[in-house]
């Protein structure tokens, strides 16, 4: 059993698509232990996206990740961290698999719907950036 974040981004929560984005995790074998809807200070979201700092995009990234809710999640399940990139597909949603979350509700590499972790060990740093242990059931 393995735990890894999503985080639904501004884009989606806007465009009303919470319940099916949340819905293709449930169908697809992970179990949601942890669910909520906030809105990222630009501190909130250039702490959480601090490996990315030095690269050009940096700035972008914080200032969509703060203009509008967003909701995370902690997904549950066996191979939970790749299960959910797999479900997610590629970065830039031009290049995602067709009847991923990203081809399906992303508009472009910045707009692209959904945060995954991409291994267990930023699965833990960032799930406890967000929930505390008591909220994770
Ligand atoms: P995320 O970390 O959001 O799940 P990812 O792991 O697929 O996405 P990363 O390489 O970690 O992609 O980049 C983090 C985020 O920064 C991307 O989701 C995207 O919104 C943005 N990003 C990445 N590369 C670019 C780029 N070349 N131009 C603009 N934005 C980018
Ligand atoms: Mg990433």
């Amino acid at each position: 059993m393995q735990r890894t974040l999503s985080i639904i981004k501004p884009d989606a929560v806007k465009k009303g698509v919470i319940g099916k984005i949340a819905s293709r995790f449930e169908t697809n074998g992970l179990r949601i232990a942890a669910m909520k809807k906030t809105q990222w200070s630009r501190r909130e979201a250039e702490q959480f996206y601090a490996i990315h700092k030095e690269r050009p995009f940096f700035a972008d990234l914080v200032a969509f990740m703060t203009s509008g809710p967003i909701v995370a999640m902690v997904l549950e399940g066996d191979n939970a961290v790749a299960k959910n990139r797999e479900l997610m597909g590629a970065t830039d949603p031009k290049k995602a698999e067709k009847g991923t979350i990203r081809a399906d509700f992303a508009d472009s590499i910045d707009a692209n719907a959904v945060h995954g972790s991409d291994s267990p060990e930023n699965a833990a740093n960032e799930i406890a950036q967000i929930f505390a242990g008591f909220e994770i059931i």
